[in-house]
């Protein structure tokens, strides 16, 4: 398992870059969102970033968080992370890498691991055209086996 870096220096300006790329203003509200994502690394969602920011910029709406949201995903700032029956979670890591998600208590962790980048990918017959791809595996993470654990003696 690789360590993932993140120099939150080198977010911001690839966020600055990639905003004047699409016209997008990088307002303080943008810059707050950016920067509370950068410093997590649970996945959170727009209600937990919405908590961060508020620290930062008091007065921000939990709608204006989700547009900001939404919008730096569809312009692959940032990406979204979506699960079925699950609230929608972002992170700042856009490069291929994988997950871990606790099917107890939620916690989502990444996982990098080459293998799994290197899989053979449906072809040319499904007329599907694949862009991108992550692996998610379910089960318990290491505190919930632990918590099970002490429970069942
Ligand atoms: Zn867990
Ligand atoms: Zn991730």
């Amino acid at each position: 398992m690789a360590t993932v870096s993140r120099r939150k220096g080198a977010a911001i300006e690839r966020l600055e870059q990639l905003c004047r790329k699409h016209s997008l203003p990088l307002t303080a509200q943008r810059r707050a969102v950016l920067e509370a994502l950068q410093a997590r690394l649970d996945h959170p969602t727009v209600d937990e970033l919405w908590e961060d920011v508020r620290v930062l910029i008091p007065e921000v709406s939990r709608t204006t968080v989700y547009r900001i949201l939404e919008t730096f995903a569809q312009l692959r700032i940032i990406r979204k992370v979506c699960h079925p029956g699950a609230v929608a979670r972002y992170e700042s890591l856009t490069t291929r890498h994988h997950h871990l998600l606790c099917i107890r208590c939620g916690a989502m962790t990444d996982l990098q691991n080459a293998v799994y980048d290197k899989l053979t990918l449906p072809g040319a017959d499904t007329g599907f055209e694949i862009e991108d791809y992550s692996i998610q595996f379910s089960g318990l993470c290491a505190e919930c086996v632990a918590s099970e654990g002490h429970s069942r003696k």
